[in-house]
């Protein structure tokens, strides 16, 4: 049996979310229509008026929002609020571009809080964990936003943020973190600089990881949870729609639950906006149902998943997403083939090779070139060329295999890829340089 931070919400009848859901969304497109100009113009160009929105079914006739929307809207443009009622800003990574900020009332905050406590619980927490909280604080949304969570739990917080690893290590080992947040890269490398500070993986207190911001695979997920002694547990969300905790994972691992009563889920085809069937794969497009500070209909994430009603052994009644599988902006066309990082992570994974790797894309002579430094195990290391040689050709095959295409793999010795205390940086894309 699950625990439940809000119960009663978590576990209700469908019936009864798409209640709430139908008597938030009259009066979230009122309350942008009232005090969204940019968002009012796209709806008067498109002839929808805020009464014709009568339940979620009627979702579909309104516009959609893009992240461009949002750069052109920068900064004050998509405020739903005075900014006497503001008492937050965040803002994205920027891992695309330009940065966009998002605002939140008081109200914003203890609902995104609340969210992420859910998460917390979700994953084992109570009031008697030790929450380490190693994603960065400050204007990207992780830190803030699982410290809240904690908070709310009444966990003992550590307010670590990201970086400075050996005082991470330190600290968690000294007061028993139970639980760990932070990008799943960053756990990954937590759990090697404890392996080389000599620390097995049962010597540490952890039960539970809440990792997420960056796409994993499930490969990850294994060498994590066994790197670390733990069970490891996604979390997703984006700035734009308040920050980690739109969506969380339960103890069945398979999926994460949409918060449903703040946010209503479509998949959409990315190319003709057509909202498709449940159980089909593309783009996930948000509905803030609740946001005073920066409400957001019909927010398309450009992250590409698929949405399912099956019903969970955990309880919980609300929709679950799977792993994003990769964002529609994060794949690559490589001599035109289109390549996700996740695929190759998966390969490398599979053929015992750690995580780490860098793809370098580039153009020479009208040509692009592909190629992928991925480090050894220090099990596998070896300074004879021809073994070397010998394991590059066969994780080449395997590559070719999955993708399609052969990239040039460049083996190196352990622990020389830098190391993320953050998102990871998995693709240099030169190319755009020259464009
Ligand atoms: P940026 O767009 O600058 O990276 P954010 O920091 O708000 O801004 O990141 C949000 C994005 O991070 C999401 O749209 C998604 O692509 C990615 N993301 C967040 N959580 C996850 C997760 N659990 N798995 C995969 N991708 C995730
Ligand atoms: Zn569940």
């Amino acid at each position: 049996m699950s625990n439940y931070y809000q119960k009663e919400i978590e576990t209700a009848p469908r019936e009864e979310i798409l209640r709430i859901q139908n008597e938030k969304i009259v009066k979230q497109v009122k309350h942008v229509y009232e005090n969204v100009p940019y968002y009012r113009d796209l709806m008067d160009k498109k002839g929808v008026k805020p009464e014709d929105i009568k339940s979620v079914d009627d979702i579909k006739k309104l516009p959609f929002l893009t992240k461009d929307d949002l750069r052109e809207g920068y900064p004050y443009g998509l405020l739903g609020t005075d900014l006497k009622n503001i008492v937050r800003i965040q803002s994205t990574s920027g891992t695309t571009g330009r940065r966009v900020v998002a605002f939140y009332t008081q109200k914003d905050v203890d609902l995104w809080e609340e969210c992420c406590a859910r998460a917390i619980v979700a994953a084992g927490g109570t009031n008697e964990d030790v929450c380490q909280v190693s994603y960065g604080y400050g204007l990207f949304t992780g830190g803030p936003g699982l410290n809240g969570g904690s908070h709310k739990v009444g966990c003992l917080t550590l307010p670590m943020s990201s970086g400075n690893t050996e005082r991470q290590i330190q600290f968690m080992m000294d007061l028993g973190a139970t639980i760990l947040c932070c990008t799943p890269s960053y756990a990954a490398y937590i759990g090697e600089s404890l392996e080389d500070a000599g620390y097995k993986p049962e010597d540490n207190k952890l039960k539970a990881g809440i990792f997420g911001a960056e796409p994993w695979t499930e490969e990850m997920r294994r060498e994590i949870e066994k790197s670390l002694g733990i069970k490891a547990y996604d979390i997703y969300g984006l700035t734009e729609t308040s920050g980690p905790g739109v969506a969380f994972e339960c103890e069945e691992q398979s999926g994460m639950h949409i918060n449903e009563d703040h946010f209503y889920a479509e998949i959409i085809d990315p190319d003709t906006g057509e909202v498709l069937p449940e159980g089909e794969k593309g783009e996930l497009v948000f509905t803030s149902l609740d946001k005073e500070g920066f409400p957001l209909l019909r927010y398309r994430t450009r992250d590409i998943c698929i949405l399912s009603r099956e019903k969970c052994s955990c309880g919980r009644t609300f929709v679950k997403m799977s792993k994003p599988l990769g964002r529609s902006d994060d794949m690559m066309i490589i001599r035109g083939v289109n390549v996700f990082p996740s695929q190759i992570e998966t390969v490398l994974l599979k053929e015992g090779y750690p995580p780490n790797y860098q793809i370098v894309v580039d153009r020479a002579k009208n040509n692009d070139t592909f190629d992928i430094y991925v480090e050894f195990s220090p099990e596998q290391f070896s300074d004879k060329v021809s073994e070397i040689q010998a394991h590059e050709r066969s994780l080449t095959a395997a590559m070719r295999s999955m993708l399609g295409i052969g990239p040039k793999i460049h083996l190196v010795p352990p622990r020389t890829i830098e190391r993320s205390e953050g998102k990871a940086v998995r693709v240099i894309d030169k190319r755009k340089l020259h464009d």
